[in-house]
């Protein structure tokens, strides 16, 4: 038997009954990410992905969504991994111009042949 998923498109603005396996609960590993449901709105066909309360997660498993977990690695959230500072555009840039360079990858694939 299927259920229904009472949901509030934040697009059309429509309040409406969605069947429960066409919503997909994001759940996350660490209390600092947003956990999500996800559905896509009958009326205006726009996708919508509010955030989930922890009330909104125990409706939503009982109900019988589909349910995402993701495990958010620990280095994520250690502030020593990073330096504190934003990505530029120059980073960026220099970031594509260092993968534009396969040279040094063809000679550790195979470093019996001369590659210019
Ligand atoms: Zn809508």
């Amino acid at each position: 038997m299927n259920s229904w998923v009472k949901v509030r498109c934040a697009h059309c603005r429509g309040r409406l009954q969605v069947p429960s396996h066409d919503v997909l609960l994001t759940v996350h590993t660490s209390q600092s990410w947003r956990d999500t449901f996800r559905f896509v709105c009958p009326l205006c066909h726009e996708e919508n992905a509010p955030a989930a309360t922890a009330e909104d997660v125990t409706l939503l498993v009982s109900a019988g969504v589909r349910v995402e977990r993701v495990a958010i690695p620990d280095e994520v959230e250690d502030p020593t991994r990073t330096s504190g500072q934003a990505v530029t555009w120059d980073d960026v840039l220099d970031f594509a111009a260092a993968a534009t360079r396969t040279e040094h990858l063809a000679r550790e694939a195979a470093p019996w042949r001369s590659v210019k």
